[in-house]
């Protein structure tokens, strides 16, 4: 049978995680082969359970991603085990802590750049280093409309994502003349789940004018603000990473899709 994706390889980040493993089984469906990479081996085995049926090969790579050399080692070792990666998703992130910046814990501030950006970066530039010796590549990162317009209380996370929007801006150019493109995604406000509950509670604690300090109403305006007034839920993001990586897009490089509910 063959499916939009067959014959392609994709390498997934925080592929244990919500977004990555529900971008996963729909890119499992329309029929690539999945390297699945994540912090935790327990995880990953999880989501590998989760994705079984579906008639794709599947590989897993526990793997820190702030860890240049551990993230050169997986990606060597993914193009050996499985031939090629045609696509990545690179999406593994972590959102920090509330606070506002005069305040934000420096050593928070830190880590989420290194997750963050520079982890992006290593997964990003071992992976294209691959696909230009191929000529083909489709780069998809995780951004988020905090990398748009700067949320309060969020000083590490806003200013990484503003940077994953630049590094997918600056590696569009830089990888166009090699035949791969470079997109980037940025989801809003998400929903239901730890994510949402999280910074529901975190911005209340906060303290901020923006925000109500009781986290129902602060999920109230939150809502509120959103053109369609509702949260979006996960799964509105796969078939845009679908979308982009796909040949849909073929004229499309360095530009960055707000899923946010307008
Ligand atoms: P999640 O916490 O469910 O998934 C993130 C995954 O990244 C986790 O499985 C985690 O183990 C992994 N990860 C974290 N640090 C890592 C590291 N050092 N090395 C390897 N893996 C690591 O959250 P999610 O909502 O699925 O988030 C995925 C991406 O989407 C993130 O980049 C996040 O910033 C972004 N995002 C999420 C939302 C949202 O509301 N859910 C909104 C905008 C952007």
């Amino acid at each position: 049978e063959h499916l939009p994706f067959s014959g392609k390889v994709a390498l997934v980040t925080g592929a244990a995680g919500n977004i990555g493993l529900a971008t996963a089984r729909r890119l499992a469906l329309m029929g690539a082969d999945l390297a699945l990479l994540d912090l935790d081996h327990a995880k990953l085995e999880q989501a590998r359970a989760d994705l079984k049926g579906h008639d794709v090969r599947i590989s897993i790579h526990a793997c820190d991603v702030t860890d240049n050399t551990q993230v050169s080692q997986v990606v060597d070792a993914v193009v050996r085990g499985m031939g090629q990666i045609d696509f990545l998703f690179n999406n593994a992130g972590y959102q920090g802590a509330f606070a506002p910046v005069q305040d934000y814990p420096e050593a928070d501030f830190a880590r989420v750049m290194q997750i963050n950006v520079c982890g992006a970066f290593h997964v990003l530039r071992h992976v294209a280093a691959h696909m230009v010796t191929r000529g083909f590549g489709r780069i998809v990162n995780t951004a988020s409309m905090a990398g748009v317009q700067g949320p309060p209380n969020m000083a590490a996370y806003g200013a990484s994502k503003f940077a994953i929007i630049g590094l997918t801006e600056v590696a569009a150019k830089d990888l166009a003349p090699h035949g791969i493109r470079v997109n980037a995604i940025s989801p809003a406000f998400m929903g239901p789940g730890f994510m949402w509950d999280r910074q529901v509670e975190l911005q209340a604690r906060a303290g901020s004018q923006y925000f109500s300090t009781d986290p129902t109403e602060v999920a109230r305006q939150m809502i509120g603000s959103i053109p369609m007034r509702r949260y979006g839920s996960i799964d509105e993001i796969p078939g845009v990473v679908a979308f982009l990586l796909g040949e849909d897009s073929s004229y499309m490089t360095g530009v960055n899709l707000p899923i946010s509910g307008g």
